[in-house]
């Protein structure tokens, strides 16, 4: 019988990405949940790397039980080819109940491989997993959106193994624990010699701006702001926020798909999300609705923004920016 939930540990220049730790508290979680109906299902982090050993605190200390450390001088980087085989190899030998990884560039690309290989199914882009407490099962619910996310769509592997999912940055919170130790698992396995890719140099882009996906603040614009962004910048300015969008303002190409917010977008977590001019589509309000407080200014009273807004404000946002910002600028600075 498979057992524990493995999580795939993905890492850029020696650092964890926030996902991964967002999916080991997560899987905490799921344990939790096994454990009222009596299973034992221990969190496992799958770490590929080269010379990684010094990232094992960190991953016991955001839920792992234990890390399974799989070290090889081709994992230095995280790529398609070497990742997919260790991952499957891993799988292939542990049995594992179930699997999840970060929706990110690398986690799109090797996850849907990986479940080709140890033949099982994917439900990509999840934004809820629950055991299924119904049937005395290891069943997980993954609920994801479906139909540009007009519906959500719960999907369930009943007949394979491991039950593999993705799941954007963001979309839970990463929860420390206070054990920082645990059991190191050490795994190895034969990597191709030849790479199908060589890496001849790396460059490192620049941001355009801040990561909106990091923002304790976000004052976001929606189409109707096309040709006031001085209002939104300058109450950006006065929070120490960044800038965001919605689709429809970034359509008109005065910003970067970079600071989409949204389904298509980034998902945030912010304390402070501040809507101006944004009807509140699902695509959009699926990317910032765990925003601590969500303040809302739209002229028109029935916009679907003020169903999920903390704070609404019915009216011009080009008249309400400036004064906003005025009275937020004599008590900030
Ligand atoms: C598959 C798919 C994926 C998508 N992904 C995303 C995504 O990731 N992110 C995203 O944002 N959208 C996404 N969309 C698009 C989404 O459906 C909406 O079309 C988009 O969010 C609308 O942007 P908006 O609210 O800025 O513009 P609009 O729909 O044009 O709304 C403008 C709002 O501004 C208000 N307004 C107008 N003037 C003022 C004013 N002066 N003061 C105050 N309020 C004013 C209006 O009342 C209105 O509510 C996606 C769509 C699809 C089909």
């Amino acid at each position: 019988m498979t057992k524990d939930i493995f999580v795939y540990i993905e890492t850029r220049q020696n650092i964890v990405a926030e996902v991964s730790l967002q999916l080991l508290s997560e899987a905490r979680k799921l344990k939790g949940q096994y454990a009222e109906k009596g299973m034992n299902h221990d969190v496992v982090a799958v770490l590929p790397g080269y010379q990684i050993e010094n990232l094992t605190p960190i991953l016991f200390r955001y839920g792992a039980d234990k890390v399974i450390l799989c070290e090889h001088e081709k994992l230095k980087e995280a790529t398609t080819q070497h990742t997919t085989k260790v991952l499957a190899d891993v799988i292939r030998h542990c049995q594992p109940d179930s699997v999840l990884i970060g929706a990110t560039v690398i986690g799109r690309d090797i996850a849907p491989r990986v479940a080709a290989r140890v033949d099982t199914g994917l439900t990509a882009d999840a934004t809820i997993i629950e055991v299924d407490m119904t049937s005395d099962t290891s069943l997980l619910l993954v609920t994801r959106p479906a139909f540009g996310g007009n519906l959500f769509g719960t999907i369930v592997c009943p007949n394979h193994r491991p039950q593999m999912a993705t799941i954007r940055p963001n979309v839970f919170e990463k929860i420390e624990k206070e054990a920082n130790q645990g059991e190191i698992i050490r795994f190895e396995t034969e990597l191709d010699a030849t790479d199908w890719v060589e890496i001849l140099k790396r460059e490192v882009q620049q941001a355009k701006a801040n990561d909106i996906a990091k923002a304790r603040i976000i004052v976001s614009a929606g189409r109707s702001m096309v040709k006031h962004m001085d209002l939104i910048r300058s109450l950006a300015d006065t929070l120490h926020a960044e800038v965001g969008a919605s689709r429809g303002l970034v359509e008109t190409g005065v910003l970067g798909k970079d600071v989409q917010v949204g389904q298509t977008g980034k998902t945030v977590r912010p304390l402070v999300y501040i809507a101006c001019g944004i009807s509140g589509a699902v695509q959009h309000t699926a990317g910032m609705d765990k925003a601590e407080c969500i303040i809302a200014i739209n002229s028109d009273p029935n916009a679907a923004i003020f169903q999920i807004a903390h704070v609404g404000i019915v009216g011009d946002a080009v008249t309400i920016l400036p004064k906003l910002t005025e009275e937020l600028n004599k008590i900030l600075n």
